[in-house]
């Protein structure tokens, strides 16, 4: 598809290889263009040696993302949990909702797969592709307009000339600070800690989110039917003790923290903490220059969308991309990438307060609110006609989805 001129190293140089940045070049790649994908990091091939506690909870949407990215088929069957059923309730209180995908005739909400995984499928199809070039271990340090392109060096001083800088390099984006895009970033003094546990009883393929008052506590199913990823979000200091505290200390805490839902803790994996923010860039896009997933936006996690949300950016910039170049037009223009700013920057924005309503919601301690929302949480889980609205739109089945994120593969 690309007619790339001598004068460019490439149509696109993608800057961050995770999960967001290693989607969008592959996209790109299917698609014919020339790509280069810089990552900071050392490539690990088939890292995953010990069971990773970074996992995400993956929408239908993000599914179909990941198969036109020629990725979803490198990652085996015994890699990928289903969780056909979701299960929410209140600390303080009766109310509850639960959410089932066979009532709206679906096989699967959604799945549960750890970073690294989908990570080691993406690299491996990028090397599968002539037209897309990787560089591990270079850190981009400096970019420069042109104006009929975008130079690129690293702090190496490999130069790349390209019609387009896409940064998908993380919430600290170099690119962004070197762009001069402010980042609206409000921290919100909570930290998530993951793991894996084993539990006494099966998780039944059901994603379980209880609401305390310091922040959510969620449990993911994970394939063997007795583990589960946890995400618990709390403030900074009890995470770190959390971390810290002795095995059968945070068992029993955790346990209890989950009503013994799942009854005991047996065992559990190394404890990871993030700190929580929730942040947009003012611009998404400058001449010559775009940025997706978390260099753009990073939400709270007690949805888990922040990837899938990720996703979402990089099939819609490729579509817009995709389509400019289809039609002869030069991709780095502008008015090109306006029109993935505007399809993009509502929609998380949208997102964004929505997750910071159901956490101010969760968390406020006054007892006519708790007793409104476990009256709400009541009154969705009976209307059949809202839940299942809710839940198409939560996984990813309906709404206003990139051409790519939608169909079948
Ligand atoms: C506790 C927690 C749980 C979460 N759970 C979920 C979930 O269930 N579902 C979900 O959808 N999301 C979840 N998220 C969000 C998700 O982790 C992120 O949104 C996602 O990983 C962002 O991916 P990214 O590719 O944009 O950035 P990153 O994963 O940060 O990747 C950035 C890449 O850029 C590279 N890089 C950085 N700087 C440079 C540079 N100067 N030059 C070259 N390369 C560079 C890095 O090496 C890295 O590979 C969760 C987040 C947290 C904190």
């Amino acid at each position: 598809m690309t007619n790339t001129s001598d004068n460019f190293d490439a149509d696109v140089v993608v800057v961050g290889g995770g999960i967001i940045g290693g989607s969008f070049a592959c996209l790109l790649g299917q698609a014919g263009l020339k790509v280069i994908l810089l990552d900071a990091g050392v490539r690990q091939v088939n890292s995953l040696k010990k069971v990773d506690a970074r996992v995400f909870a993956i929408t239908r949407a993000s599914e179909q993302i990941l198969k036109k990215a020629g990725a979803w088929r490198r990652i085996q069957e015994n890699e990928i949990a289903c969780f056909r059923k979701m299960h929410v309730w209140d600390e303080n209180g009766l109310g509850e909702i639960n959410f089932d995908s066979a009532s709206i005739c679906q096989p699967t909400m959604g799945y549960i797969i750890s970073h690294q995984v989908i990570i080691d499928a993406l690299q491996e199809k990028l090397l599968d592709m002539e037209n897309v070039r990787c560089i591990w271990s270079a850190s981009a340090a400096f970019i420069k307009n042109e104006t009929n392109a975008m130079l690129l060096e690293t702090e190496d001083g490999l130069q790349f000339r390209s019609k387009l800088v896409v940064a998908a390099d993380g919430c600290n984006s170099k690119i962004r600070s070197l762009a001069n895009i402010h980042y609206h970033k409000h921290d919100y003094k909570q930290s998530a800690l993951a793991c894996v546990v084993t539990t006494e009883y099966p998780h039944e393929e059901i994603a379980r989110q209880r609401f305390l008052k310091r922040g959510p506590l969620a449990f993911l199913p994970m394939l063997d039917p007795h583990q589960s990823a946890i995400v618990w979000s709390t403030n900074p200091d009890h995470a770190q003790r959390l971390k810290e505290s002795d095995k059968s200390v945070f068992h029993f805490e955790l346990a209890e923290a989950f009503a013994n839902e799942l009854g005991e803790i047996k065992e559990s994996s190394e404890r990871i903490v993030f700190p929580l923010s929730r942040a947009q860039a003012e611009q998404y896009v400058q001449p010559r220059l775009a940025l997706i997933g978390d260099s753009a936006h990073t939400v709270h996690p007690l949805a888990g969308l922040g990837a899938n949300l990720g996703l979402l950016d990089a099939a819609a910039l490729a579509d817009v991309l995709i389509d400019s170049v289809s039609r002869g037009r030069d991709p780095g223009r502008l008015q090109v990438l306006r029109r993935y700013e505007r399809r993009r920057k509502g929609e998380n924005h949208s997102v964004m307060y929505l997750m910071d309503g159901f956490k101010h919601l969760f968390e406020n301690e006054t007892q006519t609110v708790q007793w409104l929302r476990n009256l709400g949480l009541d009154m969705v889980d009976s209307l059949p006609i809202a839940k299942h609205a809710i839940m198409k739109r939560a996984m990813g089945l309906e709404g206003n989805l990139p051409i790519i994120a939608r169909g079948r593969s």
